[in-house]
């Protein structure tokens, strides 16, 4: 069979998947074949955001139990079960420590870190009822190394890593896995603003794709073949990892602008 049936019939869940990289997952995990739910803050089933094939959009506050319950309960009664839970709504905030408010630091944890906390919470039961399952995260590479004025950010981030960790440890025993995409750059609302305010948009957008070694950053669809195959029986002995999608950006040591290309040409030649 072809790789239609790699998710064929599943049911999946995608969190905050509306837009940006969840809606890149929930139509590919679609395209393949899953019967894809998409919860996020606004039912956007009016709106025709999800007029595709195989995806029903219903309502999810993931800071907010009571609306994972219903939600949960919504899909079970809808499909009966629940086979794959992608946690991806998250949010970012700009802040220094000196700015950030103890109130902000609460809200972003609580959609990206308590709320796939809940999720997985309210989830796992179904998934053990089944026999197995499989959880994939939507992490950051902001868990691993970190840009500016991203304390809540990153700490939340870095907690999804733990997380991961930690639910393939307890879930393994349950034939459920758990694992974390880790994107670089990728070209969402999430990060937009930022090439947006700036006064020379081509040379910041080039210089952003070069932070990452193969030369531009990212699209929602390149996070959406690796959460496929994360969700899929491909990867059936894969649980507990960090799989960085991000054009090699964590790999890459900087050197001072001043060893250029012109020095490092001249080191090779000294050298020979
Ligand atoms: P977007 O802002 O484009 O999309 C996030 C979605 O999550 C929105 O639809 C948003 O709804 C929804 N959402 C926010 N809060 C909640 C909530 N409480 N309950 C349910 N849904 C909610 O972001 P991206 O697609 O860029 O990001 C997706 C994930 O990828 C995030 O976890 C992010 O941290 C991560 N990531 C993104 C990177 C990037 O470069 N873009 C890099 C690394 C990681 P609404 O618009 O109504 O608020």
């Amino acid at each position: 069979m072809g790789s239609r049936s790699r998710v064929s019939g599943k049911v999946a869940i995608v969190t905050g998947g509306n837009q940006g990289i969840g809606r890149a997952i929930a139509e590919k995990l679609a395209e393949e074949g899953a019967i894809v739910v998409v919860g996020d803050l606004r039912d956007d089933r009016s709106s025709g955001a999800h007029g595709g094939e195989g995806i029903t959009a219903l309502t999810l506050d993931v800071t907010k139990e009571v609306s994972i319950r219903t939600f949960v309960d919504e899909v079970l009664q809808k499909f009966g079960r629940i086979d794959i839970l992608v946690n991806n709504a998250g949010l970012v905030m700009h802040k220094t420590i000196d700015d950030q408010t103890a109130e902000e630091w609460d809200r972003l944890m609580a959609v990206n870190l308590r709320g796939p906390f809940l999720m997985a919470k309210y989830v796992v039961p179904e998934m053990r009822r089944q026999g197995g399952g499989t959880i994939v995260n939507i992490g950051s590479v902001e868990g691993f190394m970190v840009n500016p004025w991203h304390s809540a950010y990153a700490a939340s981030k870095a907690g999804i890593h733990g997380l991961t960790l930690a639910l393939s440890v307890d879930l393994g025993p349950d034939s459920i896995r758990c694992n974390t995409v880790c994107p670089g750059w990728i070209d969402t609302d999430l990060n937009r603003a930022y090439v947006e305010m700036h006064p020379d948009r081509a040379l910041i957008e080039r210089e952003l794709g070069q932070l990452h070694p193969v030369g531009r950053i990212g699209a929602p669809k390149e996070i959406a073949n690796a959460v496929l195959w994360l969700a899929s029986d491909d990867s059936s002995f894969v649980s507990g990892e960090m799989i960085s999608v991000d054009g090699a950006r964590t790999k890459k040591i900087s050197l001072p602008a001043i060893l250029d290309e012109e020095y490092r040409a001249k080191l090779t030649k000294v050298q020979a």
